[in-house]
């Protein structure tokens, strides 16, 4: 049985109350059952101003972590609006996203920067989720490959194998393969799509590491319960990065139960 990472993304959503209401919520609904440290690893992206309550209302059980969605390189200084990927640390936060598609188009991060992001956050004892994904123009020139290439190679330059090893069960770091296309428009990609550039991804991550190195890898793009169970069953896609159905516990939750439900019953694909 793999083990499978749902994180929610939950961008510029959900007042600090509501987020605890979620927490409470979801502690209520992971009690036992399914829920447990070797079958499923859940981590929550809120707002900078819900991370530290939802850390807080969190058990420290191994099954659900606080992320955020973004950091900064530096440390401290002059960087208006920033969070530094210490101050991140300092509030209990286990996990950053970084290279997330609307950072880099609505606010213009570099795969350089993305690059440093990611770097920073290995240093600071942060867990990465390295995100890319390519346009649905690159991907109709038949660009996927190239542009998936150049992401992931940018974002690793100058990185240690002793900074990412952790493996698939208790990563490092994470990658999360998000084509843009796919994000907040309900249009998923085809599960074997999916697979294929996850397995493309792995395989860049051992030429680039050692054939030991490995980790988890997620696909994120309009994951909902009607089509988890298919996506999660392939064999390089080891969860869900999921944005829109992340903000109802229900749907939320939904996404893994699903696939659960389909792997008792004898499977898919
Ligand atoms: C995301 O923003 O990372 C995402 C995958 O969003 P959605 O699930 O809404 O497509």
């Amino acid at each position: 049985m793999k083990k499978v990472f749902l994180y929610g993304n939950w961008k510029m959503n959900m007042l600090p109350v509501e987020a605890l209401a979620f927490c409470n919520d979801l502690l209520t609904r992971t009690k036992g059952g399914l829920y447990n440290a070797a079958s499923i690893e859940i981590a929550l992206f809120p707002a900078y101003i819900s991370i530290a309550p939802v850390v807080q209302a969190l058990p420290d059980d191994g099954i659900i972590r606080g992320g955020a969605q973004d950091g900064w390189f530096e440390d401290r200084g002059a960087y208006t609006g920033a969070v530094s990927m210490d101050m991140l640390r300092s509030v209990g936060c286990t996990h950053v996203l970084v290279g997330h598609s609307e950072r880099r188009s609505i606010f213009g991060d570099t795969d350089a920067l993305v690059g440093r992001k990611l770097r920073k956050a290995l240093n600071a004892g942060l867990v990465p989720v390295l995100c890319y994904g390519e346009t649905l123009e690159e991907r109709e020139a038949g660009l996927t490959t190239k542009v998936i290439e150049r992401q992931l190679k940018s974002a690793w330059e100058g990185l240690d194998v002793a900074e990412i090893a952790g493996g698939r069960l208790t990563p490092a770091i994470l990658l999360a393969y998000e084509p843009i296309w796919a994000i907040g428009t309900g249009r998923n990609a085809r599960p074997e799509d999916a697979q294929e550039v996850c397995a493309l991804s792995r395989n860049l991550f051992k030429e680039r590491f050692g054939p030991d190195a490995d980790c988890p890898i997620l696909y994120g793009g309009s994951v909902k319960e009607s089509n988890s169970a298919e996506l999660l069953s392939r064999p390089d896609i080891d969860g869900a990065l999921v944005g829109g159905a992340s903000l109802k516990v229900e749907s939320f939750l939904g996404i893994y139960e699903n696939y659960r439900r389909a792997q008792a019953e004898g499977g898919i694909m």
